[in-house]
């Protein structure tokens, strides 16, 4: 069985399970699942709030065999959460952000634990812009930080991802489908969503 779950990074051998079926790189760019019964996850952004996703999954920039989203807003666009859950992990000391190696470990951000054990990782935010604390029970659509430009980021934006259990039981990104002015969709970078709450 191992095969079916084998996870390359090569552009025509990606396979993801979702709802425990496979689906090539191509089908999750393109959206293309005839039955899935994943988690619909709202964009993390307010309601009618309207984002440009500039990268999502196997993006050539920096999400090359990822399973990430990066939303384009400005500093201090508030950040709503995608899922309920609780917060498991927040930073909002740094100030730092840029290109840099050490620009790494810079980044500030919000982890949310969701109730399937799954956990979403929200990057980049503002000096100060962490507003939940560690414990934290969160509903989806609540506000939780502010965006900006820390750590590893060349501009504002929000990198959103998800990490999880697959049905091998290995831990890693996991593609998620949102519910937007456009249905519910797995996001395409390089076009405009509003957020449906
Ligand atoms: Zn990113």
């Amino acid at each position: 069985m191992k095969y079916f779950f084998f996870i390359s990074i090569s552009f025509f051998s990606v396979y993801c399970c979702i709802a425990q079926q496979q689906y090539s790189i191509q089908d999750l760019k393109a959206g293309k699942f005839k039955e899935d019964s994943s988690y619909i996850y709202s964009l993390p952004f307010e309601n009618k709030k309207k984002v440009f996703l500039i990268q999502a999954y196997d993006s050539k920039m920096s999400h090359k065999g990822e399973l990430a989203l990066d939303f384009k807003i400005k500093k201090k666009t508030r950040i709503c959460a995608a899922r309920e859950g609780i917060v498991t992990a927040a930073r909002g000391d740094s100030d730092e952000g840029g290109l840099k190696p050490e620009n790494m470990s810079d980044g500030n951000y919000i982890s949310i634990t969701h109730y399937d054990g799954s956990v979403a990782h929200y990057w980049h935010l503002v000096k100060n812009g962490a507003l939940v604390n560690i414990g934290d029970t969160i509903t989806k659509g609540q506000v939780i930080g502010l965006s900006g430009n820390t750590g590893y980021s060349a501009f504002p934006h929000l990198h959103f991802e998800v990490i999880g259990y697959d049905v091998t039981g290995a831990y890693k990104q996991l593609p998620t489908r949102f519910y937007t002015n456009k249905g519910t969709v797995y996001l395409r970078p390089g076009k405009f969503y509003k957020a449906v709450h």
